[in-house]
């Protein structure tokens, strides 16, 4: 079959949902060059829901053909910004329109709660496809004064066909946060999706061809890593590539430049985020903000907050509140399409295994698991929120992202020494700090090695700010102005106004 249909009667969504299963190349859905599928699991029930057909290196071909035809004839700078802007517009408003389908197929595949695909992935995908439609027509470059006989000026220009590599957590979030920019901007676009999550991706691709999108602007094509992925990598006609996912694989996307074309990489991968709760914090807020910044998305979050640092004069206190909070979502733990559902499964059986192993080795390392550390239920990929204490510096929960609903609590004395253990990481995505001092605040801030910071909060990100991370969390920034920057390449132009040789 060439589609997936399924009737769903839930508690908060009454309806069917549909995709197409095939690639969308060229405009249009179609069956790979060679045949393959992939199935795609409800990480709730770990049963099969649907079957999508799965590229390789050819359909690959085919799409950046399709990107590259569209790039000359029809989109780039020769289309005003404002043309560019009203087709993204159209798909912001037709997503829109669509939202609780859109949410409801990414429950089902991904495990998140309804509520929290419909209030979070689907509110910010749309808001950022309205952002970069803003953009699209007020990006542009500069006048430069050198001398009298000369005007300089500088051109922002699209760099063409880019790739878009995404991973399953936020799936169609993450996908708009790389299509938006890069169209705005004028590129075309090839995506995969992660092969784990393929379903709103599909989705996306019938409401980009009902927002009348030339053909060959967007470009979906389905398929695993090490072939549609790497194709996409190490493709001679594609100049920039855009990864979100685990750091072991964006290396590989920059050795796949560095061999093929040198094309720019963008990465946004992991962390091992610090969050540092001072004496002086309001305790109360403190564990609120810190516990959805660890558990938020089962924990499957690159910015989560997962090294909570809490100063010894409240320790005892913060862990006894997070405890509740811990012990609260995991009895709103379960079935995503339950209204008061507030924590769902892992997103597949390698997560939930890779996340079990995480939490056994820091047992037989010595820490405690203090609350949770368990499956929730026996069906499907559930796993309690967990708290873990007594962790050494140089256990592997403590220094690896785990991507799950596992927060280590580290308790510390002075301002100096925890910015030493904060910092001690490979990692740079994101921090946190919650004290009523602002000066020491700011000062911890700026101390902190990290591309993103929170003070009295986690996680409050918006499409205005630039988001992505310090040292081997990523490369370049998505959202805000650098967002869409990030998909120009610079032309310095220079005019002879009469200086003759
Ligand atoms: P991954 O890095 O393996 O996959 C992300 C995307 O890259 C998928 O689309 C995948 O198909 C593709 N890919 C895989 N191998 C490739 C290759 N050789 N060339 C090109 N593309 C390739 O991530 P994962 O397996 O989905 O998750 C593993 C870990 O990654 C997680 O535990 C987590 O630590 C991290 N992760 C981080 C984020 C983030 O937002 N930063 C998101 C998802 C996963």
């Amino acid at each position: 079959p060439t589609s997936f249909s399924l009737e769903l009667n839930t508690p908060v969504y009454r309806g069917t949902v549909s995709v197409d299963t095939r690639l969308f190349i060229g405009g249009s859905f179609v069956v790979p060059v060679e045949s393959g599928e992939i199935e795609v699991v409800n990480p709730s029930t770990t049963k099969v829901i649907a079957s999508v057909y799965a590229g390789t290196a050819e359909d690959v071909d085919l799409a950046v053909a399709a990107a590259k035809k569209a790039y000359k004839n029809s989109w780039g700078l020769k289309v005003p910004g404002t043309e560019r802007a009203r087709l993204l517009k159209q798909v912001a408003d037709l997503l829109e329109a669509n939202v609780d389908e859109f949410a409801a197929l990414e429950a089902l595949n991904v495990g998140k709660p309804f509520m929290m695909a419909k209030n979070m992935d689907l509110k910010f995908a749309v808001s950022t496809l309205r952002y970069y439609a803003g953009w699209a027509d007020k990006v542009g470059g500069k006048t430069i004064e050198t001398n009298e006989t000369k005007f300089s000026y500088t051109r922002r220009e699209p760099y063409g066909v880019v790739g878009n590599i995404i991973p399953w957590n936020l799936p169609l979030l993450l996908l708009c946060n790389k299509l938006a920019p890069a169209l705005a901007a004028g590129n075309t676009v090839v995506i995969k999706p992660s092969e784990v999550t393929p379903l709103t991706a599909l989705k996306f691709a019938e409401i980009v061809s009902q927002a009348g999108f030339p053909p060959g602007v967007v470009n979906i094509v389905n398929g695993y890593g090490n072939t549609v992925g790497d194709a996409i990598a190490h493709h001679h006609d594609i100049s920039l590539v855009s990864f979100t996912g685990s750091t072991v694989v964006g290396r590989k996307i920059q050795e796949a430049a560095a061999k093929s074309n040198l094309k720019v990489v963008h990465l946004e991968l992991g962390g091992k985020s610090p969050n540092i709760i001072f004496d002086d914090a309001n305790l109360e807020q403190a564990v609120k903000w810190s516990s959805s910044g660890i558990f938020f998305n089962m924990g499957q979050a690159c910015i989560a907050g997962s090294r909570i640092f809490v100063q010894a004069g409240i320790y005892d206190k913060f862990i006894a509140e997070m405890t509740k909070v811990a012990q609260n979502l995991g009895s709103h733990t379960g079935d995503p399409f339950e209204e008061t559902t507030q924590h769902g499964p892992q997103v597949s059986q390698v997560q939930f295994d890779r996340v079990m192993g995480h939490i056994r080795s820091a047992k037989t390392a010595g820490a405690t698991i203090h609350v949770g550390g368990y499956q929730h239920g026996n069906g499907g990929y559930f796993i309690q929120p967990t708290i873990i204490t007594d962790v050494k510096p140089e256990m592997k929960a403590v220094k690896e992202e785990i991507f799950g609903p596992v927060a280590s609590l580290i308790k510390f004395e002075t301002e100096e020494e925890v910015i030493e253990m904060a910092n001690n990481t490979t990692y740079g995505l994101a921090c946190g700090v919650f004290t009523e001092n602002n000066s020491r605040a700011i000062r911890v801030v700026h101390a902190l090695e990290a591309g993103m910071a929170f003070v009295n909060c986690y996680g409050l990100v918006d499409v205005q700010v630039p988001f992505g991370g310090y040292k081997q969390s990523g490369i370049g920034r998505e959202w805000g102005q650098e967002g869409i920057e990030e998909y120009m390449q610079v032309k310095a132009v220079h005019v002879n106004l009469g200086l003759k040789i």
